[in-house]
C-alpha cells in the first residue's frame, strides 16, 4: 500500500506530530483497527463532504478512509556514510512514496536543538544533503550500468542514462532530483531507480503557539526554500496537536474555538498527505454506511470498484454516479434521480474526487 514517511532531525517535534496523528486514529472507533507496528500509522483522512452527505442521507456507520503514515526517527548528519542508524533509516525512507520533513520553527530553552539553535533552512539542509548524497551513489552505480547496457543500443537504457546524468548534474549542484521536470517516460524511468529525491516532499513547520498563523519569519524561510523546489509547507504546533488529540470532541471544539481556528491543523496535514500521494476518494452512501473509499487520481469506475472488492473490478458492469453538490441541491438520491442529475458512467469512466457512487457488478 501507498505510505508516506515522516523525517526530520532529532527533537524538532517528530515523535509528538506522529502520536498525535495516531492518537487522532485510535479514537475513530470506527475503523477496524490493526496495529501492524508502532511506527506505522493508519490515519483516518478527516473528509467535511462526509458531514454533508450525512446530513441528507441517515446511516447506521461512517467509515472514513485511511492513510499509511510511517514514523522514519534518527536520521542525522552523516546516515549516507552509514553514520548513526544511517543505512537503516535511508532504507526505511526508500519503502515510502512521499516524504513528511518536519522542520523545527519553535524557539523552546527547553528543548535542546542538536545544532544548537533554530535554523530552518540549515536543518533542511543536512537532512536534503544525507539524501542527496545516498542518491549520487545510486545514481553512480545505476548510470555504469546503464552505459554499459546502452553500448548495445538497448532504446530504453539510451534513454535511461539521458535522464540520470540529467539528475546527476542536479543532485551535484545540491538539488534534489524532484526539482527537475521530466516528461511521463522519464518519470517512469527514474522512479525505476528508487531514488529518495524524487519523493515528492510536503515540509512540515513545527512553530510555537502563537505562530499558528504562519506569519512567522521562521516559516516564511520555509516557504521560500520549499517553493524553489516545487514543494509545499503545512504549518502546524505540536505541542497544540498532542493536547488536542486528547481531549473529546467538546473539549476538543472548545479549544479549538479558543484558539479560533475551525479544525485542528493536523487535518490539513493529513489531507495535504493524502493528496501528495496522489490519492483521492470517492463515496459510497446509503442505510447501511456512508464510506469513503481511496483511488489513485486518474482510477477507472471498474478499478474504484476494486477497491471496494477486488472480485468487483473484473465483474464491473456500470456505475451510477452523483456529486454531494447535487445531493446539497436536492436533498436525497430519489430528487437527483428525479432531476436526471444521476449519471450511468461504464468501463470507461475517470472517477472524480468525491463522487459518490453506486457500483453495480456481476460478482
Ligand atoms: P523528535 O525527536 O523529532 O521526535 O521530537 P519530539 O517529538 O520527541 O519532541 C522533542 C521535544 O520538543 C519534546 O520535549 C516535545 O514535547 C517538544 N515539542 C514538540 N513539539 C513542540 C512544539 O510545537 N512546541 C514546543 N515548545 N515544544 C515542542
Amino acid at each position: 500500500s501507498v505510505s508516506a514517511g515522516v523525517v526530520g532531525l532529532p527533537n524538532v517535534g517528530k515523535s509528538t506530530i506522529f502520536n498525535a496523528l495516531t492518537e487522532a486514529g485510535a479514537e475513530s472507533a470506527n475503523y477496524p483497527f490493526c496495529t501492524i507496528d508502532p511506527n506505522v500509522g493508519i490515519v483516518p483522512v478527516p473528509d467535511p463532504r462526509m458531514d454533508i452527505i450525512c446530513e441528507h442521507i441517515t446511516t447506521l456507520k461512517v467509515i472514513p478512509t485511511v492513510v499509511e503514515i510511517l514514523d522514519i526517527a534518527g536520521l542525522v548528519k552523516g546516515a549516507s556514510k552509514g553514520e548513526g542508524l544511517g543505512n537503516k533509516f535511508l532504507a526505511n525512507i526508500r519503502e515510502v512514496d512521499a516524504i513528511l520533513h518536519v522542520v523545527r520553527c519553535f524557539e523552546d530553552s527547553d528543548v535542546v536543538h542538536v545544532e544548537g539553535s533554530v535554523d530552518p533552512a540549515r536543518d533542511v539542509d543536512i537532512i536534503n544533503t544525507e539524501l542527496i548524497l545516498a542518491d549520487m551513489t545510486t545514481v553512480e552505480k545505476r548510470l555504469e550500468k546503464s552505459r554499459r547496457a546502452a553500448r548495445g543500443q538497448d532504446k530504453v537504457e539510451v534513454a535511461r542514462v539521458k535522464v540520470l546524468e540529467r539528475i546527476s548534474e542536479a543532485l551535484n549542484e545540491g538539488r534534489p532530483a524532484r526539482s527537475l521536470e521530466y516528461s511521463e517516460e522519464e518519470a517512469k524511468l527514474a522512479h525505476d531507480c528508487h531514488l529518495l529525491t524524487t519523493k515528492p516532499v510536503l515540509y512540515v513547520a513545527n512553530v510555537a503557539e502563537d505562530d499558528l498563523d504562519g506569519e512567522a519569519k521562521y516559516v516564511q524561510t520555509l516557504r521560500d526554500l520549499a517553493a524553489a523546489e516545487g514543494s509545499d509547507v503545512v504549518v502546524v504546533c505540536g505541542s497544540i496537536e498532542s493536547e488536542l488529540a486528547e481531549l473529546d470532541e467538546a473539549e476538543k471544539n472548545e479549544m479549538l474555538e479558543g484558539l479560533g481556528i475551525a479544525e485542528p491543523a493536523l487535518n490539513v496535514l493529513i489531507r495535504a498527505t493524502y493528496s501528495l500521494l496522489g490519492l483521492q476518494s470517492f463515496f459510497t452512501a446509503g442505510e447501511v454506511e456512508v464510506r469513503a473509499w481511496t483511488i489513485p487520481v486518474g482510477a477507472t469506475a471498474p478499478q474504484a470498484a476494486g477497491a471496494i472488492h477486488t472480485d468487483f473490478e473484473k465483474k464491473f458492469i456500470r456505475a451510477e454516479v452523483y456529486t454531494v453538490e447535487a445531493l446539497q441541491e436536492h436533498g436525497s438520491e430519489a430528487n437527483i434521480k428525479a432531476a436526471g442529475k444521476l449519471r450511468v458512467e461504464g468501463k470507461g469512466y475517470i472517477v472524480k474526487d468525491g463522487d459518490i457512487m453506486h457500483i453495480l457488478h456481476g460478482a
